[in-house]
């Protein structure tokens, strides 16, 4: 079971809207990382058929990945380093790029290589073909001594990377293996993966902090999934609320708030998302404000 929680997957949204709300750019990116894990790693690689993958939208930030069956017996470090492998952490760059000191060569990646040696290569020349590399945190000079070459990218699909001189190497893969890591991994949270006693949330359950129900997505539906209209069960008759803090959140196409500390009429899915944040309350439970105490004359 893997865990991918919007909150977790880097983006900058986060740091404006914090971890308590969600907003369509780290949802649709923990949309891409869940599609990523099940097409590039599980069934790709893996080799898990698709009818054993199973996708639940979690009713809050993310989505939660099932392999049904053949996994019961791994246990709790191979688990490990599965949810490990596919967010490519622990990946030592050292075995990915092989310096030959003596012969003074580079033996590294080639597009065809299986697993994160081909992404490296692949992503890499990609970029090389764009003239992007800068991209890939690759400084401006070296990306300049690849462009300058006609014929790097044909080198690096023969895995041959030793032909552009790259003043400090450690760091250069290093930074180019951080890059690659940034836009394939699937930022699954290890933990649960690796603990199977974690309590995971039922499908056709409410989720609490949302209102929002847990759902099964079938796995070819993910693309064009939409929790802000699938995952809502309240109707939309008007409620008043008084809003004490609230982001922009958009629910069944409409676009609400921000609010702060005012009475606002909602549909009521809206009017329950908010309650369940803890960022409304009902209008007879506002405490009517003490009177200002008068200012010493
Ligand atoms: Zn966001």
């Amino acid at each position: 079971m893997f865990d991918i929680d919007a909150n977790e997957l880097g983006c900058e949204c986060v740091k404006q809207h914090g971890s308590d709300w969600v907003c369509d750019v780290c949802m649709s990116r923990a949309k891409e990382c869940a599609m990523k894990l099940i097409d590039e790693f599980l069934a790709k690689e893996f080799k898990v058929p698709k009818d054993e993958i199973e996708i639940n939208f979690s009713g809050n930030r993310g989505y939660h990945v099932h392999v049904t069956s053949g996994y019961e017996r791994v246990r709790g470090y191979a688990r490990k380093e599965i949810a490990d492998y596919v967010n490519g952490n622990g990946i030592e760059y050292d075995n990915i790029f092989v310096e030959d000191k003596v012969r003074r060569k580079v033996v590294g990646p080639k597009p065809s290589d299986g697993g994160w040696k081909g992404r490296i290569a692949t992503m890499f020349i990609h970029q090389l073909k764009n003239r992007t590399l800068e991209r890939l945190g690759i400084t401006k000079a070296t990306a300049r001594k690849f462009y300058d070459r006609t014929d790097a990218a044909d080198k690096i699909e023969g895995g041959n990377w030793e032909w552009v001189h790259i003043t400090d190497k450690k760091k250069f893969f290093a930074t180019l293996f951080e890059a690659v890591k940034k836009e394939k991994g699937c930022f699954v949270d290890e933990g649960v993966t690796f603990d199977t006693s974690k309590l995971i949330r039922m499908p056709d359950s409410i989720h609490g902090k949302t209102g929002l129900l847990a759902q099964h997505i079938p796995i070819n539906d993910l693309a064009k999934y939409d929790w802000t209209r699938k995952a809502v069960i309240f109707n939309a008759n008007i409620v008043e609320l008084h809003v004490v803090k609230s982001q922009r959140f958009t629910l069944m196409g409409k676009t609400f708030g921000p609010y702060e500390g005012q009475l606002v009429g909602l549909p009521e899915y809206a009017a329950v998302y908010l309650l369940c944040k803890k960022a409304a309350i009902l209008p007879e439970n506002v405490q009517k404000a003490e009177p200002a105490p008068q200012a010493p004359v």
